[in-house]
């Protein structure tokens, strides 16, 4: 088994965001970014009511985003909680999605009102979600996103 992101040796990697793999699929490409917001083994996870809240908010903003929206292939938490994976069409580096991860994070950090989807036809685990700590998870990578 080669995957590349389990021979970066995770406990001395930062938070950020970083280009875990590109594949070749259909003549085209897709690149996997590793959505970095704790440093692993260092500081706590998110808490899977938070990372899952965030899974709905971060979806939400990416799926509908004018140009992103059709780059967007999937994005989903980590088993770890230290972040998330994002996968965009394409062969990009860290860069090029810049943009669009943070205002995704944004969108997380000021959202209110009702989390989408928290519903039971169309979340596996309606009841456990957090708000208030999402958006406190989102500020505090943002801080770390406006850096780079
Ligand atoms: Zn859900």
């Amino acid at each position: 088994m080669d995957v590349t992101s389990f021979t970066i040796d995770h406990n001395t990697l930062k938070r950020g965001v970083y280009v875990s793999r590109a594949d070749a699929v259909g003549g085209d490409f897709v690149t996997t970014f590793d959505i970095r917001m704790k440093e692993p083994n260092r500081e706590p996870a998110i808490s899977t009511a938070a990372i899952h809240t965030l899974e709905h908010l971060l979806a939400v903003y990416l799926r509908g985003d004018a140009v992103w929206a059709d780059k967007t292939v999937y994005i989903g938490p980590m088993g770890c909680r230290t972040g998330f994976y994002f996968i965009f069409k394409g062969e990009l580096s860290a860069k090029d999605v810049m943009d669009p991860v943070i205002k995704a994070f944004e969108y997380a950090a000021g959202f209110e009102g009702d989390v989408p989807a928290a519903a039971s036809e169309m979340c596996g685990n309606y009841l456990d979600h957090n708000l208030s700590m999402a958006k406190w998870e989102s500020k505090k990578y943002l801080d770390v996103l406006y850096k780079i």
